[in-house]
């Protein structure tokens, strides 16, 4: 077999690709859903949720008729939460108009909610072995030194260039073990920091091994504005229940969670709470702060304990707030609460 790139990588990841349980099928129902899964989680902590996700609803057409929130309860946990309403709509939408067949080209593949290019490229590469591309960060930074490119990979043209290269590569080989092995060398050699070219199976062609730039490319400069946001959250009680809310659409669209308002001070928190919702708060005490970490802001909640006289209609015992999905952030505020009751 002739050395190449292609050849290179497909043998070294037949032999030693890692196992995961999406990696056993080419259901391209079940490959969706794993591509979903590990959009900004780690492969170790999506096997647990993927498992019992597909069990659940093992075909397009149980997930369709399932409740959001049964979807929800099974996404507890995993974050980012949208990502489990667009694939309950989506399986609505394949129902409709696919017969609940999921979709064979990638066009109506990326018209799908929530699908990428990325996405897209490896659900045809890996379920269909289409020669579609499937970039992702691991890619960029792998093409990015192989070649030696010194564009930045933040900014859109270079991902296309990128892009280009990884379809001309894929012309006339299997692409499902070729993206694939892209994925894995990413993650386990040509890693962001350190890579070990001494294990790699394409060091041979890699132009930034050779002119020794390995460990300073890619270049890649984000321009992200992250914000900092405080709020006073609070955990209104009466008697043993706690009153949370559902969320409505943003960040946390229909998980539930305390109340909580960007604001300065306790005494503001009451007054803006009785103007909502017309009934007074007692406030009782102060737990601390809580911070939680998204990709584009992160929330420092200072948790107060208030109190009703009378009790609202989504008021919750302790038992029963393990029964509905409760965002991550909450969570956490309520297990520090419990903490320092
Ligand atoms: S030789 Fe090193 S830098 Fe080049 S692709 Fe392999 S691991 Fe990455």
């Amino acid at each position: 077999m002739q050395k190449n790139i292609q050849n290179n990588l497909i043998t070294w990841y037949n032999k030693n690709h890692r196992h995961f349980p999406w990696r056993e099928t080419k259901n391209p129902y079940y490959i969706w859903i794993s591509e979903i899964m590990l959009q900004q989680t780690t492969t170790e902590a999506v096997i647990p949720y993927y498992t019992r996700f597909i069990e659940t609803f093992d075909t397009i057409d149980k997930l369709a008729k399932a409740s959001l929130e049964d979807v929800y309860k099974l996404w507890e946990g995993l974050g980012y939460y949208r990502r489990a309403k667009h694939i309950h709509e989506t399986a609505q939408f394949i129902c409709e108009n696919f017969h609940g067949q999921f979709p064979a080209t990638y066009k109506d593949i990326l018209n799908l909610k929530g699908i990428g290019p990325y996405t897209a490229g490896a659900i045809c590469s890996i379920a269909y072995g289409m020669s579609t591309p499937a970039i992702d960060g691991n890619v960029l930074r792998i093409i990015s030194r192989l070649y030696a490119l010194t564009d930045n990979i933040a900014l859109t043209k270079t991902q296309k260039k990128i892009s280009q290269i990884v379809s001309e590569l894929l012309i006339g080989y299997d692409a499902s073990s070729f993206n694939q092995g892209l994925m894995d060398l990413g993650a386990t050699i040509c890693r962001p920091l350190n890579p070990q070219c001494q294990n790699c199976p394409i060091a041979a062609f890699c132009k930034a091994k050779e002119i020794g730039q390995q460990k300073v490319l890619p270049i890649s400069i984000k321009n992200i504005k992250h914000k900092e946001l405080n709020y006073i959250t609070g955990i209104i009680t009466y008697q043993d229940q706690y009153l949370m809310i559902q969320n409505p659409a943003g960040l946390l669209e229909n998980l539930y969670g305390f109340i909580q308002y960007e604001l300065e001070s306790p005494y503001r928190f009451m007054e803006e709470f009785e103007k909502q919702y017309h009934l007074p708060l007692s406030l009782v005490s102060y737990h601390g702060q809580v911070k939680h970490v998204f990709t584009h802001r992160t929330w420092h909640m200072h948790i107060y304990h208030f109190t009703l006289s009378h009790p609202y209609n989504t008021m919750y015992h302790l038992e029963d707030i393990s029964q509905i999905p409760v965002s991550t952030a909450h969570l956490k505020v309520l297990k520090h609460y419990l903490k320092q009751k």
